[in-house]
């Protein structure tokens, strides 16, 4: 099985390694272990995320 060659990402917030297997398609949210922060996938070519905003806590 061939996966997508995706880059390895690092959270902005506190630098930890994102797990970049939850995001698989644009609009899949990555969380990061870490601080919690959650970011969008909103581009695969190239690799783009996003910070998203959870209005709600
Ligand atoms: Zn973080």
């Amino acid at each position: 099985m061939s996966q997508p060659a995706i880059q390895d990402q690092e959270c902005p917030d506190c630098g930890a390694q994102l797990d970049l297997s939850q995001a698989e398609a644009v609009g899949d949210l990555v969380d990061c272990p870490n601080c919690g922060a959650a970011f969008e996938l909103v581009a695969l070519a190239p690799f783009t995320l996003a910070p998203f905003v959870d209005e709600e806590k």
